[in-house]
């Protein structure tokens, strides 16, 4: 039986027949749990990454070098060459830490693993995070959550069912220059905060390494929007502070190239919040968009680049008055790990939890119906 389909098959026993959801593999969620020793303040928390692609090799392993609570302790890939070179290089035991997706399940008898790491193509984030949570352990899982708004319920009922923690990698909540934005627009520094302006996108190489899973709509769930443009989706709400209650949306693909054979390139949609905001946005795959403002009656603020790994950039016009707000920068990754850490050590609840990931997808949701009927569609 494929993957794919054993975890289907799980997700259907577990969602629709709740007296037999407390079972996993012969053992009972909590013989599970108590499996685990309790995490102490003190020790680092261990992590097992999924998936060895550009994010994990590139970003995560380093930063989880400048961590003070977190530490990674198993590498989970189906490149077994690639995962023991790494795992050396980053002092994880070739011979106890290295898994395949194959025997991934059996990291429930690993102690040293107290948080999964899923980083990989975001149509197989729900049934990693689902495993994952029934073998006993607490998720850290890659944005988008998922494909579709009932993934993320499946997920975040697998967490809940296992009594184990889940959230949703939105790194810049971890990071001071997005944080200073937010404080300024709750103080109101451009007055009542009116309209948010948000642009995310970036000119997609019609070559590897991208091509392999960002192209193909199950993997990926759909183009630029679930890519990048989440994240001018995730910045307009944390910026307005609230849920938007409307979208409109248009999609533009361009006919002849190559690469969108299955998903989009462009979108631009509009949303309306309920205290009065209103946005725009938009994301692409043929274009680059790196940028935010916040206006109001006496000015604006605004970042770009926005959502890089490293140099935001954040400004303010004040009644006319330009000048930049200097904001201590930090590795984002590092800052986001450990306050996954820090949760599990405390028993706390993410500042990002899966909740923060679904309603993202329901915004995205409403967008993909948006395009397709030509009308605004309201969001529950
Ligand atoms: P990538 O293509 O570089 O890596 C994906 C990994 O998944 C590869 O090692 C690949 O071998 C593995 N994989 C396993 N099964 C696969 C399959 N069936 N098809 C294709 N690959 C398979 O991608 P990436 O850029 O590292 O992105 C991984 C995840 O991280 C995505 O969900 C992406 O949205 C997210 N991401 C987040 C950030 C961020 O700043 N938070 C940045 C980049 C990517």
């Amino acid at each position: 039986m494929s993957q794919q389909s054993k975890f289907a098959n799980i997700t259907r026993r577990r969602f629709m027949h709740g007296a037999a959801a407390g079972m996993v593999a012969g053992n009972s969620l909590a013989q599970v749990a108590s499996a685990q020793p309790a995490p102490t303040e003190g020790r680092k928390i261990g992590y097992a990454l999924v998936g060895l692609g550009n994010l994990v090799i590139r970003e995560i392993l380093p930063a989880l070098k400048r961590t003070k609570h977190s530490r990674a302790v198993a590498l989970v890939s189906g490149d077994p060459a690639k995962a023991k070179k790494l795992a050396s290089e980053y002092d994880i035991d070739p011979a106890t830490g290295v898994y395949n997706y194959e025997n991934y399940d059996t990291l429930r008898d690993n102690p040293d693993v107290d948080v999964i790491y899923i980083a990989l193509p975001n149509g197989m984030h729900a049934e990693y995070t689902v495993r994952g949570a029934q073998a006993g352990k607490h998720i850290l899982c890659e944005k988008p959550m998922a494909n579709t708004v009932a993934e993320c319920r499946q997920m975040i009922e697998a967490c809940n069912e296992a009594n184990k923690k889940l959230m949703i990698a939105y790194r810049l909540r971890y990071e001071p220059v997005t944080n200073a934005a937010i404080q300024m627009v709750r103080d109101e520094v451009m007055g009542t905060p009116r309209f948010i302006q948000a642009d995310a996108g970036f000119n997609l190489p019609a070559s590897p390494p991208n091509l392999p899973w960002r192209l193909n709509k199950k993997l990926a769930g759909g183009g630029a929007m679930l890519d990048i443009g989440i994240y001018a989706l995730n910045a307009t709400r944390y910026l307005a502070g609230e849920e938007p209650i409307e979208v409109n949306a248009m999609s533009h693909t361009p006919p002849n190239d190559p690469r969108f054979t299955e998903v989009e390139d462009a979108i631009t949609w509009q949303m309306k919040f309920p205290g009065g905001v209103l946005a725009n946005c938009s994301t692409s795959y043929s274009h680059g968009g790196n940028r935010f403002r916040v206006t109001g009656p006496d000015g604006y603020i605004e970042s770009e680049p926005f959502l890089s790994y490293s140099h935001l950039s954040l400004r303010k016009v004040i009644k006319g008055k330009g000048e930049p707000v200097e904001v201590q920068q930090v590795n984002h990754f590092a800052a986001e790990f450990d306050h996954m850490s820090q949760c599990v050590m405390q028993d706390k609840e993410p500042l990002t939890p899966g909740e923060e990931g679904l309603k993202d997808l329901k915004v995205i949701e409403a967008i993909y119906e948006a395009i397709e009927t030509r009308k605004t569609v309201k969001i529950a």
